[in-house]
């Protein structure tokens, strides 16, 4: 980047002051404390802002301090950030405040690399809680900033490589306000967001466009420079809505691992396309695997239903049973299985996946 000083400083002014005539009014911008900056962040990754807005209300509602989350119950945490999906976000906040809790005497840590070394925090999410609450000359870089800043500046390089971050890094720091970086960042974000967008760049609007190097070439489509995304891999399951007489479900919960860890659902076996296919194509009773209550009968084909995660995607064919009356009184049940109705699903963290399921099965069933 070659702009001077004074091009610099006019640039900086110019985008602060389309900021503060036309920034976002989120609940979160009321004010800088890092908490709430962090818990916005972190529920904004992946999700439209405009979903967050009722989440962050919430959680703030019943965790308004950090020393709250670090005390939280799981299954509440979790039930509160039912629908945010990426489950793992929720779990690593409380590991976050605990830290906060014991290394950091219950304050929110200033330094960079301190809030880095926080559970579930990153790069960027360390560098707005810096920028934003502590007033450091932090750039944020996420997609946004990658996006507006690769247009005004035409840089080249492949926003899909990790190795490309220092290029943006390095280029912003020289962007940066001093003494505002908090809304400079901000700035960039909402420019990304309501002008400079993925899809339409609208250079009339921009309030930026006199310093745009890309605009004036008409290349601004050109940028990002992005190499194709893997596609999502597929995986097919059976899921079983086994129903007693007492209109209670069984659900099992996950492992504390992986996807979705401790999370509830109808029992989900992985079974191979060809066997999917045939259960969808026949539509006829599906054999009921030896690990689930075993004196199921009257097995029916209710629908398929899919959810998608970043790397997977799930196909699930839904099959509905009823077991026998005596299975219900005197099976015992491990801590990771239970029968529940309706109204303790809506007190229990529900995988997404799941809610889906449910949804269909009381559909088809009406
Ligand atoms: Fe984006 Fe157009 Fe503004 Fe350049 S002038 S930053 S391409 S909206």
């Amino acid at each position: 980047m070659n702009w001077n000083q004074s091009k610099i400083k006019n640039f900086q002014k110019d985008m602060l002051t389309w900021y503060n005539a036309n920034k976002k009014p989120l609940p979160w911008r009321e004010h800088t404390e890092p908490y709430a900056i962090w818990i916005s962040e972190i529920m904004s990754q992946q999700t439209q802002v405009e979903t967050v807005i009722p989440y962050y209300l919430k959680f703030m509602k019943k965790y308004p301090t950090v020393k709250d989350l670090a005390h939280a119950h799981d299954d509440e945490l979790l039930k509160l950030w039912e629908g945010l999906g990426y489950y793992s976000r929720a779990r690593n906040l409380k590991i976050a405040a605990n830290q906060i809790m014991n290394d950091f005497a219950g304050g929110f840590p200033s330094d960079i690399d301190d809030i880095k070394s926080l559970q579930g925090i990153g790069p960027y999410t360390a560098t707005a809680i810096a920028s934003i609450s502590f007033n450091q000359a932090e750039p944020a870089i996420d997609g946004n900033l990658m996006r507006v800043s690769s247009r005004l500046l035409e840089i080249d390089a492949d926003i899909s490589k990790a190795s490309s971050r220092k290029v943006f890094d390095e280029n912003l720091r020289k962007l940066i306000s001093d003494e505002y970086p908090g809304d400079f960042n901000q700035s960039l974000m909402d420019l990304g967001s309501k002008v400079c967008t993925p899809k339409i760049a609208r250079c009339e609007e921009c309030p930026v466009q006199k310093y745009c190097q890309s605009t004036s070439k008409q290349t601004q489509y050109n940028y990002p420079v992005k190499t194709k995304k893997l596609k999502q891999k597929d995986v097919y399951y059976l899921a079983f809505a086994l129903e007693n007489s007492l209109d209670q479900y069984y659900l099992e919960k996950r492992s504390d691992k992986g996807l979705l860890a401790n999370m509830w659902t109808f029992p989900l076996i992985e079974v191979p396309k060809e066997e999917y296919d045939k259960v969808i194509k026949d539509q006829t009773r599906a054999k009921i695997p030896h690990s689930l209550p075993d004196t199921v009968s009257r097995t029916q084909f209710v629908g398929q239903a899919t959810h998608i995660f970043s790397h997977l995607k799930w196909h699930m064919a839904l099959i509905a049973g009823q077991p026998e009356e005596y299975e219900i009184k005197e099976k015992t049940l491990l801590d990771y299985q239970a029968w529940l109705s309706e109204k303790d699903m809506e007190k229990t963290a529900l995988a997404g996946p799941q809610v889906k399921l449910f949804k269909l099965l009381k559909e088809e069933k009406i």
